[in-house]
């Protein structure tokens, strides 16, 4: 049972972060109590009411976090952090109600340490201020997730996300050297900067992912690049998905490490070169090199010649500039998508390159046999497989229920995921949208991530819910 948030504990937060950085009021409490998951942007448009926290608090310093942790401990009130509530999985969800922390008053770079190629950033920051203050300074953190200029880099943290030049600098959880974390019961830790150690588990990676259920992430290390001398954009056109996607394997065999690597399928392939004025046939490969100019160079010629024996067609770098230049202009086209379709939503999973193509197949297969128009890419690679980006649309059906036609799909698209034995998400995360799989995804090991949440959070107050913590019931009462 959890208790309630009584006048006198809104009095307590008062004096921990001062009286302007609290708040009771409604539209401070729905603003900050959701994230971009489909059913919120529905409910929004809809006018329809979702799960609210009773007050929403903007703490200034781990210490504050600290101090509100240990309040809501003790009067076992749940916390949900919110970060910079661009989340498509409903991970902040308060589904308990309780207190929503806003951290984006903690935004300051502490520390640029340009021999080792670090810096220390709060995590209320929002990555494209880290990004340009970074550039001013001659440096890239690399990471560009399409939600740059919304999320922050405690979010980034907390969903183990993937950038699009991913394929050259890695994911957050490559660029994260030390946190400072505020557990559930207000101790604050920290985990050392050092480049690696064989000191034991890593815990630090322990809170990459854990989606604010196992501590509050208040600052963290990251290891930047020097701006690259070079950037180059190229593009190539495959007789279909597999001739493709054998290129993209080959790429990386040799050596090769492209900053983007987009493959479209054929129905997004149709729509990106159509709107381009260019024959709308086959798979399209747009690719990315960056850094130094001699390797920049040296990287692009061999994956030239790759995509030359997989039959690839070069056309030149206008479809590769282009997504570039307009990689965020689909999503202020999202709530006109909404309206004109019943739903609009991606699903991003992974496997390794023997089982890729197949989980392609599968999972489209099942969309398709909701109903659905998916299209897919894929857009994150590694020596032993990548990641396919589902996105879908359901034509308006007046008839069902949209709750049920979404889980349908949602159920469909991760059963068959399961089945080919893919993960079911690669960098979106869990929330709640996943919460139901979570489960069949891991395993037995499932049970460690209850234990370490039982041991670290024993009153359940940290995003009770989230990362597979309740099942179907709990998630169908949200929508
Ligand atoms: C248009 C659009 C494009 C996107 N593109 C990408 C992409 O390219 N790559 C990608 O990986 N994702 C992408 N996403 C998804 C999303 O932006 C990421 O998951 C991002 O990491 C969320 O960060 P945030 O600050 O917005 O987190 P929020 O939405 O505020 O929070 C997400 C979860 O993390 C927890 N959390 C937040 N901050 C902290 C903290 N400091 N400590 C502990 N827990 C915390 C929250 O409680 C919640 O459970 C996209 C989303 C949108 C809407």
């Amino acid at each position: 049972m959890y208790g309630s948030v009584t006048p006198d504990i809104i009095d307590e937060l008062k004096s921990i972060v001062g009286e302007k950085h609290v708040s009771t009021s409604l539209v401070d409490r729905l603003v900050c109590s959701r994230d971009l998951w489909f059913p919120m942007l529905f409910k929004t448009l809809k006018g329809e009411l979702w799960p609210t926290a009773d007050v929403v608090v903007w703490p200034g310093s781990a210490e504050e976090v600290s101090e509100v942790l240990k309040l809501a401990n003790k009067r076992r009130v749940p916390v949900v952090t919110l970060g910079g509530g661009a989340g498509v999985c409903g991970g902040l969800s308060p589904i308990r109600g309780g207190i929503v922390m806003d951290i984006k008053r903690m935004c300051k770079v502490l520390e640029l340490d340009e021999e080792s190629l670090t810096v220390v950033v709060q995590a209320g920051l929002i990555g494209m201020e880290l990004e340009e203050y970074l550039n001013r300074k001659g440096y890239t953190l690399g990471h560009y997730p399409l939600s740059i200029y919304a999320s922050t880099i405690g979010g980034f943290l907390a969903c183990r996300s993937a950038g699009v030049l991913s394929n050259k600098y890695g994911k957050i959880e490559d660029m994260v050297i030390a946190l400072r974390v505020v557990l559930p019961t207000g101790e604050i830790i920290e985990t050392k900067r050092v480049p690696r150690r064989a000191t034991g588990p890593d815990l630090m990676q322990l809170f990459v992912g854990s989606e604010g259920i196992l501590g509050v992430i208040t600052e963290a290390a990251l290891r930047i690049h020097p701006y690259p001398e070079k950037r180059i954009f190229t593009s190539y056109r495959f007789k279909d998905l597999h001739a493709g996607l054998e290129a993209v394997r080959n790429i990386f065999r040799r050596g090769v490490r492209p900053a983007i690597v987009r493959l479209y399928d054929e129905r997004d392939t149709k729509i990106t070169l159509g709107s381009l004025g260019l024959p709308a046939e086959g798979c399209l490969l747009i690719l990315s090199f960056e850094g130094t100019e001699k390797l920049v160079d040296a990287e692009a010629e061999v994956a030239d010649e790759v995509c030359r024996q997989w039959g690839g067609e070069q056309l030149g770098d206008l479809p590769a500039k282009h997504w570039w230049k307009h990689r965020h202009d689909q999503y202020w086209n999202l709530p006109h998508l909404l309206k004109g379709f019943m739903i609009v939503d991606t699903i991003e999973v992974s496997a390794p390159w023997d089982r890729l193509e197949r989980l392609y197949w599968e999972v489209k297969r099942a969309l398709e046999g909701q109903g659905v128009i998916p299209m897919a890419h894929f857009s994150h690679f590694y020596l032993d497989g990548g990641s396919i980006y589902f996105t879908f649309v359901k034509p308006r059906e007046p008839k069902t229920p949209i709750n049920d036609a979404y889980w349908r799909i949602w159920s469909a698209a991760m059963e068959a995921c399961i089945r080919v034995g893919g993960s079911i998400s690669h960098h979106h995360g869990v929330g709640l949208v996943r919460s139901p799989w979570m489960e069949k995804e891991h395993g037995k090991s499932f049970e460690i991530i209850r234990a370490l949440k039982k041991v670290l959070d024993p009153n359940n107050i940290l995003n009770p819910g989230k990362l597979g913590m309740v099942g179907w019931s709990e998630v169908r009462r949200v929508f």
